[in-house]
């Protein structure tokens, strides 16, 4: 076989990946995260951001980081892993406060979301046990799945007859069935059907292991999450986790469960064990997001009914809509050329707002994905909805 250097091996795939319109680029942003921003030089209203309940630049915070930096007790590093010196105080009251929020024994925090995901099914799913994983979760779902040693099955976005046929088949093979989902789906907005989910999960011994990046914070009792939006509690046989560089404004994750999974997680997750702990100051940050997510009533209402004002708008001027309650309102437009002009035209008129395209989504559903915030007046709504309304008179082709 001939040896090839590193410039061949990927010259002709980066070559392609511009022809087919799939190239990606990294928007260069000049101002903090907030509804009015400065991305590659142009000024812009964002309309991609997680930020849903507008805490990444909220003042509240970052005086709380001010004063906390200019207290000798807090470093602005964590120096080393949580196992090693890098567990500060700030790490452990926030994983305390946060397993009182979710009314859960334990929480465990992680760098990113991407990690929580990777530990927890690597760690939990073992030899001799199945991963039953929504097909449209998120990608650290899927690459913790087949990380593990557990055979991976996935079943139709949603579908839980699929679901319940193969959670029978573990049943009869003794195999023990992991149920895999997202809370609010990423690309999609909406929401995995988790009262049918944790049903056959209790008739099948099942686990039930939620990613809920997009729940915490916009849904739920004082922003408790998908579970708890559906009026249901998580037993010992759930696992939750959740990002905070979302809803939270800041960085990181946390996972939520028993105590024993924590400490199993704490024991054996090489990427909780083999990685520097986040820093000091973010849990500080965090700390006093969770109170702000908790007294944010007015915001999460706000952010509900901007959603409304979008749908109501979109519709009217007949866009393609997802069936999503929530903040992430995706627009199907097909193919990826089509996704870049939309997204190339409303960048014309001052709105930033990310074109996805395969593999992020399956190929031929190419899409723009709006993400409200309650930061975002209902006044820039209706400017985006015009300008969308302009893109689908030209076509935008
Ligand atoms: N899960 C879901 C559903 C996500 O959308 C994301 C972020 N895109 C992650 C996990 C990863 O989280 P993080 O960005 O903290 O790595």
């Amino acid at each position: 076989m001939a040896i090839e250097s590193l410039q061949q091996r990927f010259t002709e795939r980066l070559e392609q990946r511009r022809k087919q319109h799939l190239y990606r680029q990294r928007p260069l942003a000049f101002s903090p995260q907030q509804p009015l921003m400065k991305i590659n030089g142009i000024d812009c209203v964002n309309f991609c951001s997680n930020d849903y309940l507008g805490l990444a630049n909220h003042p509240q915070i970052k005086q709380r980081l001010i004063t906390a930096l200019q207290n000798s007790g807090i470093s602005y590093g964590s120096g080393a892993a949580h196992l090693v010196t890098g567990h500060h105080l700030e790490h452990h009251l926030l994983e305390d406060e946060l397993a009182d929020w979710l009314g859960v024994e334990r929480v465990l925090l992680f760098s990113t979301g991407f990690m929580a995901n990777l530990a927890v099914l690597q760690t939990l799913a073992q030899k001799g046990d199945v991963i039953l994983g929504d097909k449209l979760n998120h990608a650290s779902l899927v690459d913790g799945a087949l990380h593990s040693e557990a055979d991976f099955k996935r079943y139709p976005h949603l579908d839980t007859q699929a679901l319940e046929k193969r959670l029978q088949q573990a049943y009869q093979e003794q195999q023990q069935a992991i149920i895999v989902t997202d809370g609010v789906f990423s690309m999609d907005g909406d929401l995995a059907p988790l009262a049918k989910i944790q049903q056959l999960a209790k008739s099948y011994n099942a686990w039930t292991i939620i990613d809920d990046a997009h729940g915490f914070g916009p849904l739920g009792n004082k922003g408790r999450g998908t579970l708890n939006h559906f009026g249901l509690k998580a037993d010992d046989n759930t696992v939750q986790i959740g990002t905070l560089g979302k809803a939270f404004g800041c960085s990181g994750a946390f996972v939520a469960g028993s105590n024993t999974v924590i400490e199993a997680l704490i024991q054996f997750a090489r990427p909780y064990i083999y990685t520097t702990a986040s820093t000091q100051l973010n849990a500080v940050a965090v700390r006093e997001a969770l109170q702000i997510i908790q007294q944010a009533d007015n915001e999460r209402q706000q952010l509900h009914d901007l959603i409304q004002q979008f749908r109501d708008g979109a519709e009217a001027i007949g866009l393609q809509l997802w069936d999503s309650p929530t903040a992430i309102q995706p627009i199907l437009l097909g193919d990826s050329s089509t996704a870049l002009s939309w997204s190339e035209h409303l960048k014309q008129q001052g709105f930033w707002v990310a074109a996805i395209r395969p593999p992020t989504v399956p190929k031929g559903q190419a899409r723009l994905r709006v993400t409200l915030s309650a930061s975002h007046t209902s006044e820039q709504v209706q400017q985006l909805l015009a300008a969308l309304k302009s893109c689908r008179q030209t076509e935008c082709k």
